[in-house]
């Protein structure tokens, strides 16, 4: 039996079910979440790698290229240290052909993007340079699959459960874009008092922090999670989930009502009410 081989028995024989389809399906594989394309030189922390079945390893390869792809170009000091952002952006456009049609925007929208935030291009720079993208709806489709089996990932990590497919996952995100718009990471502020781990990633010493960082909360009796999850300075997001089927729906849609107006801050991404059909 080859090296490789064996330790994915190894692994396998400690980690038995599925982590992404509700904890009752065999593992025959190992799936890396966040995936490694997101990180420089495919350097992803240690511990990050999940028992999967075939179908949830392989569901979300074009998402996890474009969540990896944002991640780089979002963070502009150190997105492409390893010079890989450009044969990743090629794949992307093979992939999924009109991606770019409405993700990179026109010199007119862009000059409007960046006087919306307030920033001008430097000298010899043109607004298209500053990198504001459009947010399109493949890339709120792969953020919501990609959260979804992070938040999945993260808490097996940290507590050793699992989602069911009926538990209620639900998201709200955002970008560099609004952090500059909202002059701070406004959500992440709201949730500082709530207590969690901000564990330091690493692998082989290298500390991984700067390009995915989390902080995660867990009720006393094992029923909320709260994830709050940077991606470099690209994206944001803040994850909740609930083991209790229908609860947390049930908070979030009087959360709604009390809010009196059309905003909810949470998507629900898994449970009762959310988008059943993967979109694409
Ligand atoms: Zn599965």
């Amino acid at each position: 039996m080859g090296e490789r081989k064996r330790k994915l028995q190894q692994f396998l024989s400690q980690h038995k079910k599925c982590i992404f389809c509700g904890g009752t399906v065999n593992a025959t594989t190992i799936e890396h979440c966040p995936p490694r394309a997101l990180f420089q030189n495919r350097t992803a922390p240690d511990g990050f790698e999940f028992p999967s079945c075939v179908p949830c390893n392989n569901y979300s390869s074009d998402e996890d290229l474009i969540v990896a792809v944002i991640a780089r170009m979002g963070s502009p000091k150190f997105g492409d240290s390893d010079g890989k952002l450009v044969g990743m952006m090629k794949a992307l456009n093979r992939q999924r052909p009109e991606f770019y049609k409405t993700f990179l925007p026109s010199a007119t929208e862009a000059r409007a993007n960046n006087r919306q935030l307030g920033i001008e291009p430097g000298t010899g720079m043109t607004h298209q340079e500053m990198g504001v993208l459009n947010i399109n709806d493949e890339t709120r489709a792969a953020i919501r699959v990609f959260a979804k089996k992070l938040a999945k990932g993260i808490t097996y990590f940290e507590s050793g459960l699992i989602f069911k497919n009926e538990d209620c996952l639900a998201l709200n995100w955002f970008t560099n874009a609004n952090v500059i718009k909202d002059g701070g990471h406004k959500v992440f502020e709201m949730l500082s008092h709530i207590n969690g781990v901000t564990p330091e990633l690493s692998r082989n010493r290298v500390i991984l922090n700067n390009q995915f960082e989390y902080k995660f909360s867990l009720s006393d009796d094992k029923n909320l999670i709260l994830i709050q999850a940077k991606f470099g300075e690209s994206f944001f997001l803040v994850i909740t989930g609930c083991m209790t089927p229908g609860h947390l729906e049930d908070l979030l849609e009087k959360t709604h009502q009390d809010l009196e107006r059309d905003y909810q801050p949470f998507e629900i991404i898994q449970g009762k009410g959310a988008n059943p059909v993967k979109p694409r």
